[in-house]
């Protein structure tokens, strides 16, 4: 049986479990074997420190029952490979409780690639950032690291890859596509993989799930996790408002985004702020001058409470970054606001998964799968994304160039241009 592996990587977003669990289930019921590899790139290019081989009991795919009329424990002996598929290699819930870098009574140290069953991610739905851990790696930006990343895939006999993160992430995803011919010829020229190894591997399948609470990959509408953030940032927002409203202050909040927008000012809308900074929208002219007439003209209607958001990465006109301090340094100065900052950091990674990110990781997760049967040498590698609510492919070194068009284009202070191909499937 086909062996499908996934991991998780960069930043947390909160809906990654629901991905890993979508893939690992969908693999299993598509009579492939799950596998997970922990801590990201960090974890592949560890690999199985042990030297421990996953034995190939699980090969013959017996065609199997459906999971609501399986009796696991009953049917199959524990042990037996099908047993394994369906409840197991770690057991139920404890992968979960422990998180799985800390299980070290179940022979987990130094194992960075494992089989998982049905059972092993059960109950990971509403399970906020990732339970197979995620790092990040510096080796894996070298060819040694990655070299040794496809030599441990190769050890474990995988054959295809899941990778959910974020456009950093998946840009490693990409290099090592690219580079996979390569490595493998330099691994058998080693003598680190037999012959046998070298032609069943002699092409990597891999594809990519945007897992970022950003929502700055282009190409695609809605990354996992953006929901969850916009959701936490706007509750958080709310509890600033009805102080800000009582005291009759100004609070500056500061929310996640370097290079992209897109929670500042949904947030925004959804709160209804008074202001908005983004890094691809910046202010007309003088922005001090600009906010300044619009909070004056909103007191003057009467609001008691004034909120502008700033994205992480907000710039101006000029391209100079606007910092919180700095907009609260404005507000007390020109129009004597009693004003006080807020920067909202992890507590925007999520905790919980709303149900958006649920539905979106799990209709990727399973299309992931899907993606992955059906490639061939020929056939791209792809991300998953979602289009005007239709899960989508687009091809994986496209979507993560597009996407780093989308800050060279900011850097250019060429804003609309910017936008415009952070929407657009394809470049002009
Ligand atoms: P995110 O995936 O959330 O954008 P990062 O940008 O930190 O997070 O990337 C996560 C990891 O992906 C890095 O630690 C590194 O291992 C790998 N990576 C990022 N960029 C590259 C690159 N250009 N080449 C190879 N690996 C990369």
């Amino acid at each position: 049986a086909p062996r499908i592996a996934v991991m998780t990587s960069g930043g947390d977003s909160a809906g990654m479990n629901a991905a890993v669990r979508a893939v690992a289930k969908s693999a299993i019921l598509r009579g492939c074997q799950a596998w997970v590899v922990r801590e990201g790139w960090e974890g592949l290019v560890r690999g199985n420190a042990e030297g421990e081989e996953e034995s190939t009991d699980g090969d013959a795919t017996p065609p199997h029952p459906e999971p609501e009329t399986l009796p696991p424990s009953v049917a199959q002996p524990p042990g037996t490979s099908e047993a394994r598929r369906w409840r197991g290699t770690y057991g139920q819930g404890e992968l979960l409780r422990e998180g799985v870098g800390e299980a070290e009574e179940l022979g987990l140290k130094g194992k960075y690639i494992l089989r998982v069953g049905w059972d092993d991610v059960r109950g990971w739905m509403d399970q906020g950032g990732t339970l197979i851990g995620t790092a990040r790696c510096a080796a894996f930006r070298e060819v040694a690291g990655r070299q040794r990343a496809a030599r441990n895939l190769i050890s474990c006999g995988i054959d295809a890859l899941v990778v959910c993160g974020g456009d950093g992430s998946l840009t490693g995803a990409d290099r090592l596509r690219a580079e996979w011919p390569e490595l493998v010829a330099a691994l058998l020229e080693r003598g680190e993989i037999s012959a046998e190894q070298a032609q069943r591997h002699r092409h990597l399948k891999i594809v990519g799930l945007v897992g970022s609470i950003d929502n700055d990959m282009a190409t695609t509408d809605m990354t996992i996790g953006a929901a969850t953030a916009l959701a936490r940032i706007c509750e958080a927002v709310d509890s600033i408002s009805s102080t800000a409203a009582s005291h009759s202050r100004a609070f500056v909040v500061e929310v996640m985004g370097r290079h992209c927008g897109w929670l500042a000012l949904m947030a925004g809308i959804a709160t209804g702020a008074d202001y908005v900074f983004l890094p691809e929208r910046p202010p007309p002219g003088d922005w001090r001058a600009d906010m300044c007439g619009v909070l004056a003209r909103h007191r003057e209607m009467g609001k008691r409470k004034t909120i502008v958001i700033v994205a992480e990465g907000a710039l101006a006109r000029d391209l100079t970054p606007i910092s919180p301090d700095d907009i609260k340094a404005v507000l007390a100065e020109r129009l004597g606001l009693d004003t006080r900052v807020t920067t909202l950091g992890h507590t925007q990674r999520g905790g919980k998964p709303v149900a958006a990110d649920r539905v979106l990781a799990t209709l990727q997760g399973v299309e992931a799968v899907e993606a992955l049967l059906e490639a061939t040498p020929e056939t791209p590698s792809y991300v998953i994304g979602i289009r005007e609510n239709k899960i989508t492919r687009i091809e994986l070194m496209h979507a993560v160039q597009q996407t780093q068009l989308v800050a060279q284009r900011i850097e250019k202070q060429d804003f609309d241009g910017a936008l415009a191909l952070r929407d657009s499937e394809f470049a002009e």
